[in-house]
């Protein structure tokens, strides 16, 4: 697999809070058989990517900014439900804002 030359930002503001952006390499979870592309740690405020992973790191970043801005909106209109958690909804949020920003030829990043 080949590894991207893009590098994420070191940090993201995001919905006025300032997310750390920290990469690590597959290695680090492997024992465990736990392969995730990234991950947040809403506690520390700060992003993982993983550098190794076959998915695209911007992907996987806009992806985990996603998870910080639902639960941020779960935060600000009190709702119980947690968006944050939900895959599926941020998959497809993804994809739809990937679409999006492609058909209209608005760079993302
Ligand atoms: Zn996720």
């Amino acid at each position: 697999m080949a590894k991207s030359k893009w590098k994420p930002p070191k940090e993201a503001l995001i919905g006025g809070m300032t997310y750390t952006i920290k990469t690590y390499a597959e290695s680090k979870h492997l024992k465990s058989g736990w392969r995730r592309a990234g991950y947040v740690n809403f506690r520390t405020q700060t992003i993982h990517i993983q550098r190794d992973h076959p998915d695209d790191m911007k992907a996987t970043l806009l992806h985990e900014i996603l998870h910080v801005i639902f639960r941020q909106v779960e935060e600000d209109i009190g709702m119980d439900e947690d968006l944050h958690l939900n895959e599926d909804l941020v998959h497809a949020m993804v994809r739809s804002l990937r679409c999006t920003f492609k058909g209209n030829k608005i760079k993302l990043f």
